[in-house]
């Protein structure tokens, strides 16, 4: 499958060892330096590869990479650019399967759930093939004799960093916009899952980028900070949990970087009694079940108004049912099962009831990272459990009396990733989406995420910086917008104009 790879070849979920993963610099396969970091196969537990632990040096060698290929990627039409992602874009369909897999082993999500985010990353590349048709830029004569058009250029060498839940999709929400963009890119993916950005740099090199044009640097916060410091990236995005997001975006923003840094979320889901039964037992499920919870869209504060008891109780039926392994991967590192069963602990104390108990649940391979379903009712507002994000396949549900003490509880978040109302009442829909406070909001959706073309971003503490960081403000946010006005006098001796 893969140069770097090695024997890597899964089609299940037996575990596999691939060779510690390389920077990609200039074209070219380098050794990191030799301080790495255990990649941990969550479903198993157990190191299936390394992850250089690079520094301002490699971000450096790395930038020095990508100015170096700028000139002339910047003087490619930009046709020809979105050419490349036509071509990723047929490599991505091919190799489906084996990116899934590839997602699974080091994210630990199970395998329907790895291709699902395949198949959003392609949607991502196919966004970027039609670039070319958007970007066509507009003009108009602002007075007699004066015309003014606007285009969109290249900000130079860029850069963006991205956080473990999504190793193949993240990266692709920043890339088609920048590369097609015309700009040259320095990639950091998150030091957990570093193997799905391997195989996606060597689809790109099949694909043929030149050399230079997309750039991965393996490490942590040295090579952030470096990246967020370096006087030669003109632009800087993150996407991860919002403490880290709010650092970097002051970071680079006091280096002089346009930035845009999505954060953490804790996304409200309220259910009011006319709610369809099925439809929203099955929904809510799906939403803080899916990828285990880890998804910065997934439901986490159910707001029950009035009496919905029975909808409660089917939506305890099915999160009771779902099988760890099965329905849902594992949790991304033991740390991170314990910071779980903490929030749901505490609120126990505190004296909610967990109704849906998965704190015990193992996946098939008993020695990975496990977490089922779990339901917790009677969370009191101003809890750990309503306010901060758990980041795991728990749903807290808080009782509230009317649609207003909903509206009320929902703004007082912090975040504003996502909101949710399930109705089958227009009137209550629409005053709901009128009055969130979030950037992406569901109708009887739970996952209300904003599929290309239109843009992705929450609001809040759930994104530092203007604009989404998919669709066309993406586009946006990696360019700059070069005005033109032009104006060409009628020269007085010229005799042959009429
Ligand atoms: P994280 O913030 O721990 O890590 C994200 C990236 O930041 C990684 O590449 C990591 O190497 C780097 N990093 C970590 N600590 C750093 C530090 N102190 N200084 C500089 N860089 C640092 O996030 P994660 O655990 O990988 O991902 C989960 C988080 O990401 C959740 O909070 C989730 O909600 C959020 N997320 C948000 C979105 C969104 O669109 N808003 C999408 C996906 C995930």
């Amino acid at each position: 499958m893969s140069e770097n790879l090695g024997t890597f070849r899964a089609d299940s979920y037996a575990f596999l060892e691939v060779p510690a993963a390389k920077n990609f610099i200039g074209g070219e396969w380098v050794d990191g330096p030799s301080e790495t970091l255990e990649v941990i196969n969550p479903r198993h537990g157990k190191v299936m590869s390394r992850t250089p632990m690079s520094g301002a040096a490699e971000v450096d060698a790395a930038v020095q990479a990508a100015a170096a290929a700028y000139a002339d990627w910047r003087a490619t039409p930009m046709r020809e650019r979105a050419q490349v992602f036509y071509r990723l874009r047929d490599r991505m369909v091919a190799e489906r399967e084996a990116l899934a897999w590839l997602i699974s082993h080091e994210n630990g999500k199970v395998y329907s759930q790895a291709l699902a985010e395949v198949d959003k990353a392609v949607e991502c590349v196919e966004f970027g093939c039609s670039l070319p048709n958007l970007a066509a830029g507009t003009q108009l004569d602002v007075s007699r004799g004066v015309n003014c058009q606007i285009s969109y250029e290249p900000r130079g060498v860029v850069a963006g960093v991205t956080p473990f839940n999504f190793p193949l999709m993240v990266p692709l929400w920043m890339l088609p916009q920048a590369i097609v963009g015309g700009n040259c890119f320095v990639l950091k993916p998150s030091e957990q899952v570093p193997l799905s950005v391997v195989r996606l740099a060597e689809l790109f090199a099949e694909a043929g980028l030149p050399a230079g044009v997309f750039n991965v640097v393996h490490g942590g916060k040295a090579a952030v900070e470096a990246l967020c410091d370096h006087p030669d990236i003109k632009a800087f995005a993150f996407v991860g949990s919002t403490p880290v997001a709010k650092l970097t975006y002051g970071r680079a923003a006091t280096a002089g970087k346009p930035a845009l840094c999505l954060g953490g979320a804790k996304n409200h889901l309220i259910v009011v009694p006319d709610a369809d039964l099925e439809l929203t037992a099955e929904n809510v499920v799906a939403s803080f079940t899916g990828c285990s919870g880890q998804r910065c869209m997934a439901a986490a504060n159910l707001v029950a108004v009035g009496e919905v008891d029975h909808i409660v109780a089917a939506i305890a039926e099915r999160a009771a049912k779902l099988v760890p392994g099965t329905d849902h991967g594992a949790i991304t590192s033991a740390s991170s099962v314990e910071r779980i069963r903490g929030y749901i602990d505490r609120a126990e104390a505190a004296g909610a009831k967990v109704i849906v108990d998965g704190r015990a649940k193992k996946g098939d391979e008993a020695e990975g990272y496990w977490m089922g379903a779990t339901v917790i009712d009677g969370v009191a507002a101003d809890s750990p459990a309503a306010k901060e994000e758990i980041f795991g396949p728990v749903l807290s549900i808080v009782r509230v009396p009317t649609l207003e003490a909903a509206l009320e509880l929902e703004k007082s978040s912090a975040y504003g990733n996502a909101s949710s109302i399930y109705t089958t009442s227009g009137h209550v829909a629409r005053e709901v989406m009128g009055r969130v406070e979030a950037g992406m909001c569901g109708v009887n959706i739970g996952v209300p995420v904003p599929r290309e073309p239109f843009g992705f971003g929450g609001w809040n503490d759930s994104k530092f910086g203007h604009g989404n960081i998919t669709g066309w403000d993406g586009f946006r946010f990696w360019t700059r917008p070069r005005k033109v006005t032009s104006k060409w006098a009628l020269q007085k001796d010229w005799n042959w104009m009429s």
